[in-house]
């Protein structure tokens, strides 16, 4: 039988924020376990939540990134179970009143996944289990720092549709600043809910949900299993259970954790130590001035005001740091063409670290080099060599040149001098160069190699032309 497969995403990202949500303690990744915690976030009695201004706009600017309606009226509300993670016995999020509600995004084939909402939350501490004998070990540092949890309709059908989206969302919230999404620090999770329906039927079948997958690899990889799996379990003539099931990316299989819990099993209340929210027209407005701009908008402004390829633009807006740098580099220097070139061909290939991108060298000094390239000080060849001194020696580009005796310009005299002497070593060569351009290629090397490579070949192709070519 053949199925038609349907998937649906919550996905939770966490908020660049100095604190977290409902109390002052840091919210930082990496510090010693429990040292930022309070009688808040350990949900002490009697203790009193305070509301972050911060996550609550952060919240709104996501659902600015993707067209959501941003609510007048929202509500936190206690989401109640147990777990040693949560000591307050329940998770302060949202249920009836969210922050944002629908929103969309279009995929570059041109289907629209809807969103259904986008709302904030509190995140819950870390388990790490150490063996049977010993238990495990709780760290509350995590514990009520923000969260925005997107979820969306049940739009996608394969997992190429879901890879491309959790890009543009990782895109969109690193761009504008929201959230840093660094997947293998868990600062972008997703829970993936899948089901499988008979080809064409209108009436969705029973789903599974696979929780916390932090890699886009993961994600596909669950879901091409999870599709397998369900489609076995139909053709055998059995239903699908309605759980959630545990990843495990190390065995590339799913096992059975728990069925479902239905959100009437988590007694969800307006949280009575948190006034409601209230959202003034005017508030929306100047979150929208603060928007910066986002990598579609950028591209449009690489391509119509930098005059770029659309292929450079979409390059130097995968990764916001590249943006940025090119961006400051364009405002010290307005040649952009020429820095998009600098920066695509020539400091690309020097990064190592592909998740995280840092060029060797400041946007001031590139800018230097490639200054001192356009003037005609030295070549690009030069140029190149420049910048290797630079990233090493860590000095400014133009003291370097000089020290290094890089920048003697070559007089067209003295590439004419240059010129005759290869006349006199090669007089078949300056006949061949009137019928065969080819041999140009020829000349501008021994030139090249006569001057250390400090010639500008335009101006050697020009000389040639005149005293070979057009005499
Ligand atoms: P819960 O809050 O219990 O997880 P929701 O109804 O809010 O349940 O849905 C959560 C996610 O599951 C959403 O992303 C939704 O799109 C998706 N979903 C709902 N029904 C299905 C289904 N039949 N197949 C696949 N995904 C589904
Ligand atoms: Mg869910
Ligand atoms: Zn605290």
């Amino acid at each position: 039988m053949q199925y038609d497969v349907v998937i649906g995403l919550e996905i939770h990202a966490e908020l660049a924020t100095k604190t977290k949500v409902f109390c002052s303690c840091k919210n930082e990744f990496g510090a010693q376990p429990n040292a930022n915690t309070c009688p808040v976030c350990t949900g002490m009695p009697g203790a009193l939540p305070v509301i972050n201004k911060r996550a609550v706009e952060l919240c709104i600017k996501a659902g600015l990134c993707f067209d959501c309606k941003i609510s007048s009226y929202a509500v936190m509300e206690r989401k109640n179970y147990f777990y040693p993670d949560l000591s307050k016995a329940y998770q302060i999020s949202q249920m009836v009143h969210p922050l944002c509600v629908g929103g969309k995004i279009e995929l570059s084939s041109g289907k629209t996944i809807r969103l259904n909402r986008i709302h904030l939350e509190e995140d819950a501490g870390k388990l790490t289990h150490i063996s049977k004998s010993v238990g495990s070990l709780v760290d509350y540092n995590r514990g009520g720092t923000p969260l925005i949890e997107i979820v969306t309709e049940p739009d996608f059908c394969s997992s190429e549709e879901v890879d491309e989206f959790l890009k543009r969302v990782r895109e969109a919230l690193v761009f504008a600043g929201i959230a840093e999404c660094k997947m293998q620090e868990g600062g972008m999770r997703c829970d993936v809910n899948l089901s499988l329906k008979p080809k064409g039927s209108k009436t969705f079948g029973t789903r599974t949900e696979m929780k916390n997958l932090n890699s886009f690899k993961s994600v596909s990889r669950a879901i091409e299993y999870e599709i397998k799996r369900q489609t076995a379990v139909l053709n055998d003539g059995d239903k699908v259970i309605q759980e959630t099931r545990k990843w495990d990316d190390a065995k590339g299989k799913n096992l059975s954790m728990r069925t479902k819990e239905e959100a009437q099993d988590y007694r969800y209340f307006p949280d009575p130590d948190i006034l409601p929210i209230t959202i003034r027209e005017e508030d929306i407005v100047r979150i929208k001035q603060e928007m910066p701009m986002l990598p579609k908008e950028r591209r449009k402004l690489y391509e119509e005001q930098y005059l770029l390829s659309a292929q450079d633009s979409k390059q130097l807006t995968t990764n916001k740091y590249i943006s940025d740098y090119f961006e400051t580099c364009v405002k010290l220097y307005n040649v952009p063409k020429k820095i998009s070139n600098w920066i695509l061909t020539d400091l690309l290939r020097l990064v190592k670290d592909q998740e995280e991108y840092v060029f060797p060298i400041s946007e001031e000094s590139l800018v230097e080099i490639i200054k001192i390239v356009e003037d005609k000080k030295i070549t690009k060849v030069i140029g190149l060599e420049l910048l290797d001194k630079v990233i090493t020696c860590k000095q400014s580009p133009l003291k370097l040149a000089k020290e290094l005796n890089l920048l003697t310009i070559i007089t067209d005299e003295q590439i004419e001098q240059i010129l005759l002497q290869f006349k006199e070593e090669n007089p078949k060569a300056v006949e061949q160069v009137k019928t065969d351009p080819k041999v140009i290629s020829f000349i501008i090397g021994y030139v090249m190699k006569h001057t250390q490579g400090k010639a500008n070949g335009a101006v050697v192709k020009e000389l040639v032309g005149k005293m070979f070519v057009n005499k």
